[in-house]
C-alpha cells in the first residue's frame, strides 16, 4: 500500500522502523471492521514540504472540502460512530477507553481530516493528566520528548476521565475523548510537517502555529466544520479554551478588536469567560 501515499509524505516518515506495516496491521484488524479497511487510502497529491504553516492549513482546508463520495469507508465509520454512542450506562467503559479503539479512531480521523499524513507517526496512550488538561502532545522536535517512543515522531496522551469525581456521563466522556484526540492530532500534524529549516521558518512556525496560534486555529476550524458533515455531528476541538489558554500563557488578553475572532466563529466575551475561568482555576 506504500505506493498509495504521496512520496513527500513517505520520505518524511522516518519513524516506523520495526513497526508492523499498515498492511499487516489492517490484516490483523480485518475481522473487526472489514468494510473500513478493505479500501485503499485515498492518494494525496498535496505537497507537504512547504515553508509556511499557511500551506499546511490550506492542505487541510482543501482536503476537508472534497467530495464525500471519494472517501473510503465513510458510511461504515458513521455507523460505528453512532453505535458507539447508543444506549450506554454512565458506568460503562467507553470504546475510546480501550487503546485499540482509540487507535481505530485515530486511523479514521487521519483518513478523514489529515489525508493519512499521520499514519504510523503517533503513539497513543490513555492516562490521567495533572493540571486540568484534556490531552497532551509530546514530540521528538519539542522539549517534551523523553516519553516519546523511538519508533514514533509524537506521543498523544488522552486524559483518562474515568477517575474524575463525580464521573462524567458516558456520552460526555466519549465526546471529550474524540475532540481531544483530534485536537492533539492537529498538534502532531504541525509538529511533524511544520518547517523550521531557517530562522525565518522557525519564526513563522513559532508565531503562527505556536501552541494554539492563528494557523492552528484556522485548521481546527476547518476540521471542526467538516466533522458535522463527515461524522454526523460537531466534534469540539476546544478552540475557545485553547485560545484562552494562550492568553493565560501570555499573561494578558489582547485588546478587543485586535483579533478577528468572528472569522473563527468566536466572540470576545466567550473567550474572556474561558480566560476568567482558567485564571480562577489556576489561582485557587
Ligand atoms: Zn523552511
Ligand atoms: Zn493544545
Amino acid at each position: 500500500m506504500a505506493e498509495m501515499y504521496d512520496h513527500t509524505i513517505h520520505s518524511r516518515n522516518t519513524f516506523h522502523n520495526g513497526l508492523p506495516t499498515p498492511d499487516s496491521e489492517l490484516e490483523n484488524n480485518k475481522h473487526r471492521r472489514p468494510s473500513l479497511y478493505a479500501t485503499p487510502v485515498p492518494h494525496s497529491n498535496i505537497a507537504m514540504l512547504c515553508h509556511t504553516p499557511d500551506e499546511l492549513v490550506q492542505a487541510i482546508q482543501q482536503f476537508t472540502k472534497q467530495d464525500d463520495t471519494v472517501i473510503p469507508g465513510l458510511e461504515a465509520m458513521q455507523e460505528h460512530y453512532s453505535l458507539a454512542f447508543q444506549n450506554q450506562q454512565n458506568d460503562h467503559r467507553c470504546p475510546a477507553e480501550d487503546l485499540d479503539q482509540l487507535s481505530f479512531y485515530f486511523n479514521i480521523f487521519d483518513r478523514l481530516f489529515f489525508f493519512s499524513s499521520l499514519q504510523n507517526l503517533c503513539a497513543i496512550r490513555l492516562k490521567s493528566i495533572e493540571g486540568h488538561h484534556a490531552g497532551q502532545l509530546d514530540s521528538h522536535r519539542s522539549n517534551w520528548r523523553t516519553e516519546v517512543p523511538p519508533t514514533h515522531a509524537c506521543l498523544i496522551t488522552i486524559s483518562d476521565l474515568t477517575t474524575t469525581k463525580p464521573p462524567l456521563p458516558y456520552q460526555k466522556r466519549m465526546k471529550k475523548y474524540l475532540g481531544t484526540l483530534l485536537h492533539e492530532m492537529l498538534h502532531a500534524y504541525f509538529e511533524v510537517y511544520g518547517c523550521m529549516c531557517t530562522e525565518v521558518c522557525t519564526w513563522r512556525y513559532n508565531t503562527l502555529v505556536g501552541i494554539h496560534g492563528s494557523s492552528w486555529q484556522d485548521a481546527a476550524l476547518a476540521i471542526e466544520n467538516a466533522t458535522c458533515r463527515l461524522v454526523g455531528e460537531r466534534i469540539d476541538l476546544g478552540r475557545v479554551d485553547s485560545l484562552a489558554m494562550n492568553w493565560i500563557a501570555a499573561k494578558s488578553m489582547p485588546v478587543e478588536g485586535t483579533l478577528d475572532l468572528a472569522s473563527w466563529g468566536m466572540t470576545y466575551a466567550e473567550v474572556r469567560t474561558a480566560y476568567d475561568y482558567y485564571v480562577e482555576l489556576y489561582h485557587k
